[in-house]
């Protein structure tokens, strides 16, 4: 397996203003360095735990995204150094990354993540929960955290037709965030979805970063 071949293959189908986010989650460092060498140096992690580690062993010029679902009593150990959080699916979540920011008197960009597919187990707001906590008093305080835009997973299915309405919806609710709270052209502009089976479809409906692991760094 050519990691580095597997990340060029993939950059070279996006648009310029698409990232590529590597998740290496259960990847051991020795295999993230092959892609690190390869030039890419955008990686992202799911777990607390296994992001501190990789963190403290890996070259510091490497942007860790978190991509998973954070429990707010573990914000604290991520807080002093990553580059974006992908997974905020609660304002209890929210305020805790503030808090844990404010005290490495850093400003974390937040991703919101909503539920856009049928599966119940994916986590995530929805829309009237994002306008009553982006209208709140709370809100409007929280100096340490920036929303930088949007997150969703699609439904797991061969049906692409029901994985493309589903971007869709995702895209939809963030011009409508946008509109409705940060038309001021803040640093609200990230739409972060598509995975190894769905990104191309993600791309086309609007994605500025998709986060792909099996395709880049085989089966798990
Ligand atoms: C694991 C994971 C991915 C990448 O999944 P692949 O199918 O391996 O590309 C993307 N996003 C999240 C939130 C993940 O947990």
């Amino acid at each position: 397996m050519d990691i580095g071949k597997n990340i060029a293959e993939i950059k070279e189908t996006l648009p310029p203003e698409t990232r590529l986010i590597a998740v290496t989650k259960t990847k051991s460092p020795e295999i993230i360095m092959e892609a690190y060498r390869s030039g890419h140096t955008i990686f992202g992690e799911n777990k607390v735990q296994e992001l501190v580690q990789k963190f403290e062993k890996l070259p510091k010029d490497i942007e860790w995204h978190f991509i998973g679902h954070l429990q707010s009593n573990k914000a604290k150990y991520i807080a002093p150094f990553v580059k974006m959080i992908h997974g905020i699916d609660s304002f209890k979540i929210l305020k805790a990354v503030n808090k844990e920011a404010k005290k490495n008197d850093r400003v974390v960009p937040c991703l919101l993540q909503f539920h856009i597919a049928q599966e119940t187990t994916k986590f995530g707001l929805d829309v009237e929960e994002a306008r009553e906590m982006l209208r709140s008093e709370t809100f409007s305080t929280l100096k340490n955290v920036i929303i930088a835009g949007v997150m969703g997973m699609a439904t797991f299915t061969d049906d692409k037709a029901q994985v493309r309405k589903e971007f869709s919806r995702l895209k939809t609710i963030f011009e409508l965030l946008k509109a409705e709270y940060f038309s001021d052209g803040s640093q609200f502009r990230e739409i972060s979805m598509g995975m190894s089976d769905d990104y191309p479809i993600a791309v086309e409906e609007g994605s500025t970063m998709i986060r792909v692991g099996s395709k880049i760094f085989g089966s798990r």
